[in-house]
């Protein structure tokens, strides 16, 4: 058992690492204290996981409670968040309930925001079930649901009072759900920590073959990493942004194939090539580099191509796509870049080197 805490002040907490068994993990003595616990899960996650955290929480909350949503990104909506709090206002919960989300970032951002709205705010803890929410999105307490209009575009600041990721959840994630959360961990690398990345190299096989040791290390070293950035800035006024590495081009990809086409992590990876691809070409970092980052994410399984989305000016569509994404400004895009490996910049770059990237990275 493991322990990384993320220091943002009076809200400061723990996430616990933990291969134990569900229930053996929850039972803690830092569960914040309340009048009844809701459980919110979907429908894919519950029958795996409900009971064992039910029975868990029994011991510690007068009254628990279960809301089941519908599973998948599509169901990130209001109509899904409401669906929380009929929950709660059904079973006349007050304001000391605690929320927990049980399941990966859909369910993770859902129950937070609903925690962030709730008679102005209550407690919930993160119980992550997949590898890219235990590694990212349950840490840092970024909440929200989606727009028709746009991702995320709907959400708030609410951080988690605890954050429980046990390793032995991940023995059911499909194989495809666990390389899309190995790209935001080997992302951890080249922005913050080569001695991660060499980690990775020698240890990929046995993140594959779901080895509890192997897991335990990469969950708690990209934890530590990314509580160290989000206490620097936890509002995202700069540094926070380089935890955007390969998210400029993968949120294209994400968009411009339709959400659900490709998985976020596949859109990252394939992102962190162009966005290292475009730091070698403005002289920052050398293609060997560049080659060993492709090289890792081809054996975590990983896309290290973009896919074409537009026949006839597919770098156009990229960057159209890329213009109209949160983190630009003023339209204009600002690119993580890697300024030397283990060290990432927040920076523009000509619309000329940028279009001759996606041409050379694509498909
Ligand atoms: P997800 O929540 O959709 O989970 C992926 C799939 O795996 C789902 O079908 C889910 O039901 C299933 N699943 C989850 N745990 C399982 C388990 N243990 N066994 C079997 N199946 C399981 O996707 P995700 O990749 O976890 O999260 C993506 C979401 O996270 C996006 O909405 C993204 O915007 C958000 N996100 C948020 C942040 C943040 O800082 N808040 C950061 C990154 C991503
Ligand atoms: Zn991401």
């Amino acid at each position: 058992m493991n322990s990384v805490h993320i220091d943002l002040g009076e809200r400061s907490y723990f996430i616990k690492v933990a291969s134990c068994g569900l229930r053996a993990s929850v039972d803690d003595p830092l569960l914040p204290a309340g009048t009844a616990a809701l459980i919110v899960s979907n429908e894919t996650i519950a029958p795996l996981y409900g009971e064992l955290l039910l029975s868990a929480l029994a011991k510690h909350y007068p009254q628990v409670h279960t809301v089941i949503l519908p599973d998948g990104e599509q169901h990130k909506t209001w109509q899904t968040l409401n669906l929380i709090f009929d929950a709660l206002l059904t079973h006349g919960c007050d304001r000391k309930v605690v929320l927990y989300a049980l399941g990966g970032g859909v369910v993770g951002d859902m129950t937070g925001f609903a925690a962030a709205c709730y008679m102005r705010g209550v407690d919930f803890v993160q119980v992550p079930t997949t590898l890219l929410a235990q590694v990212d999105s349950s840490v840092g307490g970024k909440t929200g649901i989606n727009h028709p209009l746009g991702k995320n575009m709907v959400g708030a600041f609410h951080q988690p009072r605890l954050v429980i990721c046990d390793l032995s959840t991940l023995d059911t994630l499909p194989a495809r759900e666990l390389a899309a959360g190995l790209a935001e961990v080997i992302k951890y690398g080249p922005i913050a920590d080569m001695a991660l990345f060499d980690w990775l190299e020698a240890n990929m096989d046995a993140l594959l073959a779901r080895e509890p040791q192997a897991l335990a290390h990469a969950v708690r070293r990209s934890c530590e990493i990314k509580a160290a950035v989000v206490g620097a800035d936890e509002r995202e006024a700069g540094l926070r942004a380089i935890l955007n590495f390969g998210h400029t081009f993968g949120h294209a990809i994400e968009a411009g194939m339709g959400y659900g086409v490709w998985l976020h992590g596949e859109g990252v990876a394939a992102g962190m090539v162009m966005a290292a691809e475009l730091s070698r070409r403005l002289g920052l970092v050398d293609e060997g580099f560049v080659q060993r980052l492709r090289t890792l994410l081809m054996r975590a399984g990983l896309p290290t191509r973009g896919p074409v989305l537009d026949a006839q000016d597919n770098a156009g569509r990229y960057l159209e796509l890329m213009r109209v994404d949160k983190k630009a400004e003023a339209g204009e895009i600002r690119f993580v870049l890697i300024d030397g490996p283990g060290r990432a910049v927040l920076r523009a770059a000509p619309d000329a080197l940028v279009r001759e990237v996606i041409d050379a990275c694509c498909a």
